[in-house]
Order: C-alpha cells, then structure tokens, then sequence
C-alpha cells in the first residue's frame, strides 16, 4: 500500500516537472486568494505572532508608512494582478529579521527587519522582492509542486470547489513554505526592477543582503542565513540585473525620514 502512494507521487511529481514545469500551478487567481486570506487568518489565530493592532501606539502611522512605500511600487510598475489581489503590508512586532509574503496579496513585516534597515530605500527593496513573491504566484505554485498529489486525488474524488476548500485547510503550510532558489533569484530580479523605476535609488535592492552577510560571522546569525539561499550571490545577481537594465546608482534613499519612522516602532 505504502510503495504505491509512494510510487504515485514520483510518477505525479516527475509528470509535473517534465512536461508543466513552472505552469504546474493550476490554482486560478481567485484561488490565491483564498489560500492567502487563509493564511492570514490562520497566523493572526496563532499567538507567537504578535500582529500589529489598531489598538497599538503608532498603528496608524506605522501601517500608513509601510503600505505608502507598497503604493509607490504599485504606482510606478505594472505589477501582475493588482486588481484581482489587494496587495497589503501588515507588521508583526517581532526582532526576527526577515520579511514573508503568503498568495493572492499578503505581506508581512517584522519590525526586527525595518530596526535593522538604514533608509526607505531598503525597505521599498524588501518590499518590492516579497510584492514579487506574490504577482509571480511562488506561494500556490510551491503549493501546487508539494501538494500535488493531493490536490489531483482530491480534485478526482470530489470536484475542484471541495479540493480547494481541503487545500485552503492548509493555507497555514502556505505561509510556512520556504520558496525555491529559483523563486528567490525571480523575486530579486522583478523586485530590482521595479525599484528602479521609482524614485528610490534601486542599488539599496543590494542593502539588505550586504547588510546580512556582514552577519555571518555572528554570534548569533540571523535566520534568514539559514533559510535563503547565500546573501553573496544575490548581491551580484541584482548587480547584473541593474546593469543590464542601465540603473543608476543613484536617487533618493529618504534616509532622515527612515529615522523619524523608526521611532515610531514599538
Ligand atoms: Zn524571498
């Protein structure tokens, strides 16, 4: 019984990578969505993240500051499905340093990481690579690659609406997900490009993968060393990517109002 599930989901998963390859994601828009909203009520359920609340000194102004910054890359790119996705930033008061998007619009900040960033620029680079986590449907293609048994076996017992409301179950794993290599460096690239096309200088892209691997030799290295691919070669991919777009290294970095704002945070 066992070797025939096992020797299912090879048959399944090598089927998908040889002949879909990344167009295995057969989640729909809408779907996204769902697995997102999922996600979102799932970890607000779960109390070691600390959500910002509206109740919470300086919600407003932190939320606006944050989400301001998302507009602004919203405005100046053709961001993939910003009708259908309700792309929002919402913060979690947490020294972790590091950042996550789930589907269908979800992003999520730690103040940990929006400490240790030195200007706008940097965070508008870290938002713009999680904003690209989403348009580019990392989350329900991660999704579709792990969970394709599942989904096929569900999908062919009982209709797709039921298989997604099983899949939505699981929107919790979809927030949990570590993205491949391959999404990691796609997120670099669309999110250098897109910073270079507002008026942030888009070589602070760089800022937050120069500022991590001066960590590496920490005592305490932050866990996105262990959970991202090395900091080094991002670095020189997003140079080759602003290069061949013909980037300036140059623009504003709205440094003095990054420090205004960090004191906003609790
Ligand atoms: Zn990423």
């Amino acid at each position: 019984m066992k070797h025939y599930f096992v020797a299912l989901f090879l048959s399944l998963s090598s089927l998908g990578c040889a002949s879909l390859g990344k167009s295995v994601n057969f989640f729909s828009l809408e779907d996204d969505v769902i697995l997102g909203k999922q996600a979102d009520a799932q970890l607000k359920a779960d109390a070691r993240y600390k959500f910002l609340k509206p109740t919470d000194k300086n919600y407003d102004a932190i939320t606006r500051y944050v989400n301001r910054i998302k507009d602004k890359l919203l405005q100046a790119n053709d961001i993939p499905h910003e009708r259908q996705f309700n792309y929002t930033v919402q913060v979690i008061d947490d020294d972790v340093i590091n950042a996550f998007a789930t589907a269908g619009g979800y992003v999520y900040l730690y103040t940990g990481i929006m400490k240790f960033l030195d200007n706008e620029a940097q965070l508008a680079g870290v938002l713009a690579h999680e904003l690209a986590h989403v348009a580019r449907r990392h989350g329900s293609n991660q999704m579709a690659v792990k969970g394709i048994t599942h989904a096929i076996l569900a999908e062919t017992l009982k209709g797709k609406s039921e298989a997604i409301q099983a899949l939505a179950g699981i929107g919790y794993q979809l927030a949990m997900l570590s993205y491949s290599r391959e999404d990691e460096n796609e997120a670099d690239e669309s999110g250098a490009l897109w910073m270079s096309r507002t008026d942030y200088n888009p070589y602070e892209s760089q800022a937050f993968f120069k500022k991590i691997r001066e960590m590496k030799n920490a005592s305490n290295p932050p866990e996105f060393l262990s959970t991202h691919p090395n900091p080094d070669s991002r670095v020189v991919n997003i140079e080759r990517v602003l290069r061949s777009l013909n980037a300036k290294n140059e623009g504003n970095t709205y440094e003095r109002e990054y420090r205004e704002f960090k004191k906003l945070l609790p």
